[in-house]
């Protein structure tokens, strides 16, 4: 039998962080690369996701910060009225966007990827065709093929979508106008990023959720002081237990509310946007995984900790998944940490993905934070494998850093077994969560004890003194025999 030529050792479907990260590092080990893609290099992270909201949420955080009157009264500062021009603050994300997509495609041309534009699908076992742009059809062979194609938003049905007044994430961060009243269905953590948005630059917000409680995805305990933060405090009413179960575009934008669990008819409001936030759906449909018997999970590709596809259970050869697509922690470092994993797993380094340490952000002002076990999951563990759960809980109130900024409403709240003192998972509600969660994400990875990390000296006056005095608090609580 004639031996097969491979035109590439690994061809990536999909430019966004997944695929970024899985082609930079094949290249940097020595391996022929392709990456394609059908849109814009960088995915959703760069153009429609972390980049462009995080930069909304920087310039609307400065603008909440110097709004807010009495806080700067507090310090003995009186500043003028704040003013803003909501043109120069979308620009300011949109040119960052087209830098970081410009970097993006430069790394992977420095380190010698092939970039194909075109519609990437399978054809079989290590085949990849590419529909290009212009039309052409091609199948190319590569030895290994990684899928990264993400996720796109989800609308329910009953919901339009005209992009203008009625519009997803996807088209939010370009900031085109600013509604008097927008209402915002969905209470995770892009629904909470953009009320924290628009609500800092003066609009009114209604959140429509459908569980029983607003911010249904966090830690029970944070969402009470968070919620009296985030929402409460603000220009912002917020409705638990209801559905948006039809939304039509127009000047003004109707919405039918009904009772989500009976489904009866509650009211129609009227208003002048809203943005649907209700979570991501992957993009798996055109890719022909029928060519390669992969059968979905509502769309999501199986895997195992490897990155290997899953077929009935079982890994195929060559064929690997990683980011979105996966429905794993959906968010832009995982994609990026699978990319990597798959990639050893390629050259040959057997290694695992640890979801476990990876952290999990919401850019609010101020920001939460999570790592490893909800205190459900970690009830559940305590069970099966029987030992105690220690929780304690560290408050910003107590430290002086946040007490010197004025911002000390926060509270951390530590997971770990009572016999071996393991830390199993940590949510913070507070003055720089998403930086503070690292310290506890890194401890997590090493699965350390509080034993070893109550002994770590932090900086003083520092916000990491609250994950300090968690550690010490914990430290008291383990088991004496
Ligand atoms: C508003 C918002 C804010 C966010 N903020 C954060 C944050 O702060 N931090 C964080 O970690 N995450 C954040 N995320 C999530 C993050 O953006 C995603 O988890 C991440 O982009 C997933 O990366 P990916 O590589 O799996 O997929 P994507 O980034 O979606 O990239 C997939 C790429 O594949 C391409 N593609 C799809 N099908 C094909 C095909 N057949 N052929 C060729 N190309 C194809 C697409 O065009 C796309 O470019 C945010 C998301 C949103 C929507």
């Amino acid at each position: 039998m004639s031996e097969v030529i491979f035109d590439f050792d690994l061809i990536v479907i999909g430019a966004g962080y997944g695929g970024f990260d899985a082609a930079k590092h094949a290249a940097e080990h020595g391996l022929k690369v392709a990456i394609i893609e059908s849109g814009e290099m960088g995915g959703t992270c760069v153009n429609r996701g972390c980049v462009p909201s995080k930069a909304l949420l920087a310039a609307s955080g400065r603008v909440r910060e110097l709004a807010d009157v009495q806080h700067l009264a507090d310090f003995g500062i009186h500043a003028a009225p704040v003013r803003f021009e909501r043109q120069k603050i979308a620009d300011h994300a949109n040119n960052l966007v087209a830098t970081i997509r410009s970097n993006l495609t430069k790394t992977l041309e420095r380190a010698g990827v092939t970039i194909l534009k075109g519609i990437g699908r399978l054809e079989g076992d290590q085949r990849v065709g590419l529909r290009e742009l212009n039309g052409v059809d091609q199948v190319l062979k590569a030895k290994d093929v990684i899928i990264a194609t993400g996720s796109d938003p989800f609308v329910p049905p009953g919901i339009e979508i005209d992009g203008r007044t009625v519009f997803t994430s996807d088209q939010a961060v370009n900031l085109e106008w600013l509604p008097r009243w927008i209402a915002i269905v969905g209470s995770g953590y892009i629904g909470l990023e953009f009320a924290d948005v628009y609500t800092a630059l003066g609009c009114e917000v209604t959140i429509i959720e459908a569980l029983d409680r607003v911010m249904p995805t966090f830690d029970q305990d944070l969402t009470k002081i968070a919620k009296r933060n985030l929402i409460d405090k603000r220009d912002i009413d917020a409705r638990a237990g209801v559905l948006a179960s039809k939304i039509k575009p127009g000047c003004p934008v109707r919405i039918e509310l009904s009772d989500a669990k009976k489904r009866d008819f509650i009211e129609e409001l009227e208003v002048d946007a809203v943005l649907v936030a209700t979570g991501r759906v992957p993009r798996s449909k055109d890719l022909n995984l029928s060519s390669v018997c992969v059968e979905t999970n509502r769309g999501f590709i199986p895997v195992d900790d490897n990155m290997r596809v899953l077929v009935n259970g079982k890994p195929k050869s060559n064929l690997w998944a990683v980011g979105d697509v996966t429905g794993k922690l959906m968010l832009a470092h995982t994609a990026a940490a699978q990319g990597t994993v798959a990639v050893e797993n390629i050259i040959g380094n057997i290694l695992k993905i640890d979801y476990r340490s990876i952290p999990a952000a919401t850019f609010t002002h101020p920001e939460i934070s999570s790592v490893g076990l909800t205190e459900e999951e970690a009830q559940e563990l305590s069970k099966e494998e029987i030992f105690e759960l220690g929780i304690v809980r560290s408050y910003f109130k107590a430290n002086s850093k946040a007490l010197a900024e004025l911002e000390s409403d926060g509270l951390m709240k530590l997971l770990f077994r009572k016999d071996t003192g393991e830390v199993l998972g940590a949510h913070i509600y507070g003055l720089h969560a998403a930086d503070l969660i690292q310290e506890v994400a890194n401890a997590i990875a090493r699965r350390q004890s509080v034993l070893e990390l109550s002994k770590e000296v932090h900086t003083h006056p520092t916000l990491s003194e609250v994950v300090e005095v968690a550690y010490k608090q914990a430290l008291k609580q383990l088991d004496k025999s």
